[in-house]
């Protein structure tokens, strides 16, 4: 069964350095709009940065009223590594509280920004200590901004003093495929046969892959050249097309 999942952020939130031109003023209430469409009758997780929670907390209660399960992105979209463990950790703990207090429900479930947790015990140690019982931070393979050499690629359990946690590792075959730049990338036909191919069925995307217009007249609209966007947005006007299609078949 295929895991449905959404990194709840702002598009300015990325950790890919983009100039903006102006800041973009989306319509994100639409996007998860969508999002809550495409997760009717599957197990869908949004996992809500806590800087989102404080500034949109209508919309993550709407996703909460609509059966998807609230769990936690952190409170800015740092990367985990390049902060030091004390901030992250009080970070991490100001966002959970942040988004219980608007579910009135315990928060379970982690998602680093951009992967970004090392594969260290003490950050599980942590997650186990407040009450984390999964993360989904893996990613299995190593790229020049985030990733794991390790290759796992089916969930697994991270035993620490304080209890448990599982660890689900985003899905692999041969490469990382199951969302975000990938599904970008990546054609229809190919990503289908992935899907086929392994059991581990994670899909991420992001509120801005939800979209109707075209993502690149958005970029020479609001943010001034940079390589690195044309990389992660090329054909990403083609990703809600796609995501649709994949949830159709499983
Ligand atoms: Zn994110």
């Amino acid at each position: 069964m295929m895991w449905l999942t959404l990194d709840v952020e702002e598009i300015t939130d990325m950790n890919f350095h983009v100039h903006w031109k102006q800041i973009p003023q989306l319509e994100y209430e639409k996007y998860i709009e969508s999002f809550i469409a495409l997760s009717k009758n599957r197990k869908a997780t949004a996992f809500v940065l806590g800087s989102f929670a404080k500034k949109y907390p209508h919309i993550v209660k709407k996703l909460a009223q609509n059966g998807i399960e609230i769990a936690c992105h952190g409170l800015h979209h740092n990367l985990v590594y390049s902060e030091n463990f004390q901030t992250w950790s009080h970070d991490l703990l100001e966002a959970k509280k942040i988004i219980e207090a608007l579910t009135c429900k315990p928060v379970v479930g982690y998602r680093s920004p951009s992967w970004s947790l090392p594969f260290e015990k003490r950050y599980y140690e942590f997650l186990a200590k407040v009450g984390f019982a999964y993360s989904s931070s893996y990613f299995p393979m190593k790229n020049y901004m985030y990733g794991n050499s390790i290759d796992k690629k089916a969930p697994f359990m991270i035993y620490t003093k304080y209890g448990k946690v599982q660890e689900r590792p985003i899905a692999k075959k041969i490469i990382p495929f199951s969302g975000g730049f990938y599904l970008r990338v990546l054609p229809l036909w190919l990503l289908k046969i992935l899907f086929k191919k392994t059991k581990n069925s994670v899909l991420y995307v992001h509120p801005y892959e939800l979209m109707d217009r075209n993502i690149l007249h958005f970029f020479k609209e609001y943010a001034t050249y940079n390589v690195d966007y044309f990389l992660a947005f090329y054909a990403s006007s083609s990703a809600r097309k796609k995501l649709k299609a994949l949830l159709d078949e499983k």
